[in-house]
């Protein structure tokens, strides 16, 4: 069934065809829809595109599935988790060639990171279990609270990370109890159509289910009786959806939506010591990241010499084809989102806002490439710092003030992260207290992990995902009362 083809820099990859997952089989569908390589803006792939009733299917397959999937206890969960692990290692080097392809991101600093720690992460989360707690106990009773799993999960992710955004939802639901169906986007399908059809060789029929097709599947989900849970990462517009269709049937829903983080560097800061980090927490991933660094507040004792030496790091970036292992960004993932920035370079433009770096299109290629684009000091009402770019542009953005900059850093609608930056550890944390966000690092970026709890304030999310507060997000508490003898 499948096939190596040969890309222009040698990488063998799967060719498809790509199947629908569905009740344990690989299934096809009437239509499909192509799938288009960034860093060409040629289609290289089809994808299912699933019906209503095969969205259905899966969903009806869960459920089923939920009922022994739950009675079974958590080390034996644990085999079957462990084992898809395996079975992904097994065919990482394939997911990585095709997380690129699809996605755009540079292989080796960031489609192999992703896939790695994507099956790092279902080991380590089948390893923790949420315990029993006996809350209160004498000698003629207890209660002991339990977290019970909820049923069927929906999963609905993007296209910034595909791999590990949704295997980062998927394991801890089914280490809890609970059943899948993942919808990915349609602009990264691939990665996930494989992973899923490698479960179907290693779970049980029903447990994990992953359905393409187009945006309108969701909808189907977040409002079908039988889901118990959606679990959605992507932008604030969709999750208000989510979150309006979810009520009909009273779902519990975790929203990881859009942010607009800020970093501030303080002025004891040994800002040119830092420069790579904030290069990278910002263009890491072509600019979309959901808490890539959206903003950076620079006092303005350092601004001049910070963009300066900020602007030389940027000149030794190389972008191109995420298979070139010289390049350290990628494309821009499709055609949406390249067209979306572009209005935000004619805001600029169009506002005279002086530009440091970057700021020209080549027209010529036919990729979706972006250039790396430093706005030096816009002002602080202007769209590039309001909205969210998600994408390789970059505002520095002078400061006086510390209470100023935390002042600014919060007026927006979002609250997904943030960072500060200063050799003061003390007065650099004191600063983190203040900002209002869901993660706030301090003299580092974007640490992660299963144990660690990532989510959003404000209209950045709803809820957690990872640490035992997102796994506790699976299950429904369950208070038995027991009185031990009549
Ligand atoms: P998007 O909201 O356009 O799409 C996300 C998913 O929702 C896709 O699978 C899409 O098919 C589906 N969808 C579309 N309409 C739907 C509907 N009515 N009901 C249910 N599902 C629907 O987001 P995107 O453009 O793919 O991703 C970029 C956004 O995601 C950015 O705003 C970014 O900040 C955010 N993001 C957030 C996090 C986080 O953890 N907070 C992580 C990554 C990305």
């Amino acid at each position: 069934m499948s096939t190596a083809a040969q890309t222009s820099h040698s990488v063998s990859i799967f060719d498809g065809p790509y199947y629908l997952s569905i009740a344990g089989k690989l299934v096809e569908a009437k239509d499909s829809f192509d799938v288009i390589n960034p860093a060409t803006g040629k289609v290289f792939a089809k994808a299912p595109a699933a019906s209503a009733e095969q969205l259905e299917a899966a969903i009806t397959a869960a459920k089923t599935a939920f009922k022994t999937w739950s009675a079974i206890s958590y080390d034996e969960r644990q085999v079957y988790l462990d084992r898809y692990a395996d079975a992904l290692q097994q065919h990482r080097d394939e997911l990585v060639r095709l997380l690129t392809l699809e996605q755009g991101k540079p292989l080796n600093s960031m489609a192999a990171p992703e896939v790695d720690q994507a099956i790092s992460y279902i080991r380590q989360i089948a390893a923790r279990r949420i315990p029993v707690e006996i809350v209160e106990e004498n000698d003629s009773h207890v209660v002991e609270l339990h977290h019970v799993p909820l049923g069927v999960v929906g999963g609905i992710t993007p296209w910034n990370f595909p791999v590990l955004l949704a295997l980062w939802k998927v394991a801890p639901a089914l280490i809890t109890g609970n059943t899948f169906v993942l919808k990915p986007t349609p602009y990264t399908p691939l990665t996930a159509l494989r992973f899923g059809q490698i479960a179907q060789s290693v779970l049980p029929a029903g447990v994990l289910s992953v359905v393409s097709g187009g945006d309108h599947l969701g909808p189907q989900m977040t409002n079908h009786p039988d889901i118990a849970k959606i679990s959605f990462t992507g932008s604030t517009e969709t999750g208000k959806h989510v979150l309006r269709s979810a009520a009909g049937t009273v779902k519990r829903v975790t929203l990881e939506l859009g942010g607009n983080d800020a970093a501030i560097v303080l002025p004891d800061a040994d800002y040119k010591a830092i420069i790579p980090q904030l290069f990278w927490g910002a263009f890491g991933n072509q600019g979309q990241w959901c808490v890539g660094i959206k903003r950076l507040y620079i006092h303005r004792s350092f601004h001049a010499d910070f963009v300066a030496a900020f602007v030389d790091y940027a000149k030794t970036v190389k972008v191109g084809d995420g298979l070139d292992p010289e390049v350290g960004l990628g494309p821009v993932q499709n055609q949406m989102q390249f067209d979306k920035l572009k209005t935000f370079l004619d805001d600029i433009k169009a506002n005279g806002q002086k530009i440091a770096f970057g700021g020209d299109i080549d027209e010529t290629q036919s990729g979706y490439f972006f250039p790396i684009t430093v706005v030096d000091n816009p002002p602080e009402h202007s769209k590039i710092v309001q909205e969210e770019q998600f994408g390789p542009i970059i505002p520095i953005i002078v400061y006086d003030d510390i209470d100023d900059a935390v002042n600014r850093a919060n007026a927006s609608i979002y609250g997904l992260g943030g960072s500060v930056w200063g050799r003061d550890t003390k007065a650099a944390v004191a600063v983190a207290n203040r900002v209002e966000a869901g993660m706030v690092w301090v003299n580092e970026i974007h640490t992660q992990g299963v144990d660690i709890p990532f989510g959003g304030h404000k209209q950045s999310g709803i809820g957690t995902e990872q640490g035992h507060e997102g796994r506790l997000l699976f299950t429904n508490p369950k208070t038995l009362l027991i009185k031990k003898s009549f």
